[in-house]
């Protein structure tokens, strides 16, 4: 192959003069409007505090390390154990012989977890969203989706020939007339995003269980940022609501809280699952969830449900966060999650200040138009169980600083 590409002369700039120029074009246009993401390299573990190639030590406010199981070292263990004993890969699709006890073992675990009667584990929760709506309904089918579900799930109805139903976010009038208008479908589905990531918003799932109720609907939930989260033992958005095992499909990610590796699931009716197995596209024809990863999210879900303490540091790391933020004088939009967005308004701003608290060793991203509504740009900040008080206090301390320097404060 080496050779090949040498006699030939060719490098990859080359690939094709009319798409390069293109491109070319467009990403200078990135850069000139300041959306042109930049890459930081961590050099070492993803914890409170991070190794940034450049930069140095810098305290991490914006991982979804919720939990802090990404630097668990019975997390980490089990997921040298399971390397040891199953090795690299899977090699295979699960119906092929990529199917292992630690798969069946993982997923009657997250089962037990969320109390439905069973589970199936995807690459990620990508897949499995992207995985879901295509085998479980057809055209005679409606699919109702809140306007901002998350990517995944709009890819997942892209690919689904369901009628389409976009409702208001979080608004139940919206969602009312959507189902309304459904009534003649064969059958309706709803999902939400159980913890909406740019505002921390947290789905109004009685509401919606109620609204599914009387008009005969499937209730569905990607749990992405709440799994390991919310609820006083972490069980997501559910046990939140004190819905547990209410809500008909759930799916979430092992990629956030429940260590932070690989994987997602979708957690359903034994029929559901069993017709995933056989009809979800992104489990036939992608290979099984490597088995170290399985490994790695069954340690952290039983450390998760030994350690529920994790779950009430979470919570008061946050409130102890925001309360220092409305101190200082900034407007984090108020809510129950750890993830919170500070408003600053113009996206230069945001950007600006985001930069500014990286050179002062605070990682925290800031996002602006078309990402988020114009003249709303803001900082995300997350908060973790892995932070301790000196890191908080730190975080604010940079933020005084630079936000007085730029005058947001
Ligand atoms: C993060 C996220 C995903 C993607 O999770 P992966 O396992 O990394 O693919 C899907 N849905 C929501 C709501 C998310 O927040």
């Amino acid at each position: 192959m080496m050779t090949l590409y040498e006699e030939r002369d060719v490098t990859m700039s080359n690939v094709n003069p009319g798409l390069e120029r293109r491109l070319a074009t467009e990403l200078g246009e990135m850069k000139e409007n300041g959306v042109h993401k930049e890459l930081l390299h961590i050099m070492g573990r993803q914890g409170p505090v991070v190794d940034i190639d450049g930069l140095g030590e810098t305290i991490n406010m914006c991982s979804n390390n919720y939990l802090g199981l990404c630097d668990e070292p019975s997390v980490i263990e089990a997921v040298k154990e399971g390397a040891d004993k199953y090795g690299a890969g899977t090699s295979s699709v699960r119906f092929i012989c990529g199917t292992f006890d630690i798969h069946s073992e993982l997923e009657a675990k997250i089962a037990d977890f969320l109390e439905t009667p069973a589970s199936l584990t995807y690459t990620s929760a990508w897949n499995a969203n992207e995985g879901l709506f295509a085998p479980l309904l057809g055209p005679e089918d409606a699919l109702i989706s809140d306007r901002l579900n998350h990517a995944c799930i709009i890819d997942g109805i892209r690919l689904c020939k369901a009628r389409r139903v976009i409702y208001d976010h979080m608004d139940m009038d919206s969602l009312r007339e959507a189902l309304e208008s459904s009534r003649e479908a064969r059958h309706r589905l709803v999902i939400t995003d159980g913890i909406f990531s740019m505002e921390g918003e947290i789905a109004p799932l009685p509401e919606i269980r109620e609204l599914c109720d009387r008009y005969d609907a499937i209730m569905a939930v990607d749990d992405s940022h709440a799994t390991g989260v919310l609820g006083d033992t972490g069980r997501g958005t559910p046990e939140h609501w004190g819905m547990h095992g209410e809500v008909d499909i759930v799916t979430s990610t092992l990629g956030k809280a429940l260590g932070g590796m690989a994987g997602g699931f979708t957690a359903s009716s034994d029929a559901v699952i069993d017709y995933l197995t056989q009809a979800s596209r992104t489990q036939l024809f992608t290979n099984a969830l490597p088995c170290h990863s399985a490994a790695g999210a069954l340690a952290a879900i039983d450390h998760l449900e030994e350690h529920p303490e994790l779950v009430a540091k979470l919570r008061d790391n946050t409130e102890y966060y925001r309360e220092g933020l409305i101190e200082l004088g900034y407007k984090p939009i108020p809510g129950g999650t750890p993830i919170v967005p500070v408003i600053v308004g113009r996206t230069a701003d945001a950007i600006r200040l985001s930069r500014e608290l990286l050179r002062e060793g605070v990682f925290v991203i800031g996002f602006g138009y078309p990402v988020v509504p114009r003249g709303e740009a803001r900082i995300r900040c997350q908060l973790s169980a892995a932070h301790e008080r000196e890191h908080i206090d730190a975080a604010l301390a940079a933020l005084k600083k630079v936000g007085r320097r730029l005058q947001l404060i």
